[in-house]
Parts: structure tokens; sequence; C-alpha cells
């Protein structure tokens, strides 16, 4: 599913990532760790063609990325779910409205619509909020609605920065079922985090990245 070859990113001088090579296959649910500022996030800003690295080959599905055109960019998100820890919900949006935005964004029908923010909300357990506006929720429903709208598009692979940063050991172990869940139907999932908790509930592969290298890539239990 993806596939990283010898790969380099610098900040001006600064080296983010240092000659990463990695291979996560499909249906893989794997812990990318490691220090604030090991590299962690512009890993993930690799995948989704955010950022470029300066060395290197990057393949999402067996193609390279370095070689889709600026066209192709917009399709490679859409196949790509991404939850961030600040969670960036629109305030004055409904929830329903929150989630439907990416398949707005792509001119999806009105009935299209209704059905796959319908199924995304109940796969968080969150159907029955779809009228409510985002500050009226708790931090972990707003969490909850993020995953939603990050998975409404169907993805094959669902990317989490730091999902669990804001929440305390309860509301972790919510998200972290949710994610087991969702990886239970076939999505490739990778979240990028430094809580012990997380590791303790999610007894999977984990690559432990130390300023830009890769030290460790244990493989904990299928
Ligand atoms: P992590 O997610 O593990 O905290 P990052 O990928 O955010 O690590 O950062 C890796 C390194 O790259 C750090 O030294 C960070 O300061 C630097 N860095 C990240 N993004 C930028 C940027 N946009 N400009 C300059 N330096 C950056
Ligand atoms: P994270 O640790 O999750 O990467 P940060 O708070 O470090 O989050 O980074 C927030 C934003 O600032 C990101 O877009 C990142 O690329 C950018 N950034 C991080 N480090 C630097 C830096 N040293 N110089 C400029 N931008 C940076």
């Amino acid at each position: 599913m993806i596939q990283l070859f010898h790969v380099s990113k610098y900040y001006d001088r600064r080296l983010a990532l240092a000659d990463v090579t990695l291979e996560i296959e499909k249906g893989e649910f794997v812990l990318l760790m490691g220090a604030s500022g090991a590299g962690k996030s512009t890993l993930l800003k690799l995948l989704i063609g955010a950022e470029r690295p300066e060395e290197g080959q990057i393949l999402v599905q067996g193609r390279s990325l370095s070689k889709l055109r600026p066209s192709e960019i917009p399709v490679l998100r859409r196949k790509i779910g991404v939850v961030l820890q600040d969670f960036r919900l629109l305030p004055k949006k409904t929830v329903f409205d929150n989630v439907s935005l990416p398949l707005l964004v792509q001119g999806a029908s009105t009935v299209e619509i209704r059905r796959k923010v319908t199924d995304a909300l109940r796969s968080v357990g969150l159907d029955h909020k779809k009228d409510l506006f985002p500050p009226g929720l708790s931090t972990g429903e707003q969490q909850r609605i993020c995953i939603a709208r990050a998975i409404v598009n169907g993805p094959i692979m669902l990317l989490a920065d730091e999902p669990t940063g804001n929440l305390d050991p309860e509301l972790t172990s919510e998200i972290i079922e949710l994610f087991k869940s969702i990886n239970a139907r076939g999505t490739t999932i990778i979240v990028a985090t430094h809580d012990p908790n997380v590791l303790a509930q999610v007894n999977r592969r984990v690559i432990i990245l130390d300023q830009g290298k890769v030290v460790s890539r244990e493989q904990v239990c299928p």
C-alpha cells in the first residue's frame, strides 16, 4: 500500500527525515512513535503529498507520488482520511454539514451526501447528534465527528496525527476502539503519537522515529 525508499526531507537545511525506508501493507494498523520533533508529522505530510521529499521515492498503491500531476493530488487526498489533534471543525456548521464538507467539495449529489454522511456518523455512534453544532459537543464527541469526516469518502487509509493529544485516558480508549473497528473493515491506519496510553492499547506494529531516522520497527503481534 505504502512504500518509502531512502526518503529524506529537509526544511531549509534542517533534516526532518533521514533516509527512511519502510513499507506498510494494506489493512495494517501502524503506530508511528517518537519524541516531539522526531519527524512523525513530516512523514504524514509526505504521504498526502502536502510536502515533497528532497530525496527518495514514495509509492502509494504502487504509484510514485513524485510522478503525480498536480491535478492528481486531490485524487490522492480523496483516498486518504486525515485526523488531527486540533479538530478544525467549523463551529457555525452543524455536525452533518461538517461531515459532508469533503463530499460537497467533490460535487457529490444530495442523495449521495445524505447516505454517506449518515453511514459515517453511524460508524462513530453520533448519528443522533447530526443537527447540533460542534461547540455543543464534548471533546470526545468532537474528535469522533472529525473521524466521521475523515472516513466519509471511504478512504483506503486513515492517517491520524496525535489524535488523542487533547483527550484523557478514557476518551483515548474510545477513540482507539473506533480506529480498531474502522481498521477491521479493511482501512489501513497510521497513527502518529507519543502517547503511551495509545501504545498500551494498540498491540500492533510500531515504527519509532528519532531525529528523523527509523530506529525500530517492531512487529508486536499481527
Ligand atoms: P513530530 O511530528 O515528530 O513532532 P515534525 O515532523 O513536526 O516532528 O518535525 C520534524 C522536524 O522538522 C523538527 O525539527 C521540526 O522543527 C522541523 N519542521 C517541521 N515542519 C517544519 C516547517 N514547516 N518548517 C521548518 N521546520 C519544520
Ligand atoms: P507537530 O508536532 O504535530 O508537527 P507542530 O506544532 O510542531 O506540530 O507544528 C505545527 C505546524 O508548524 C506544522 O505545519 C509544522 O510543519 C510547522 N512547523 C513545525 N516546526 C516548525 C519549524 N521549526 N519552523 C517552521 N514551521 C514549523
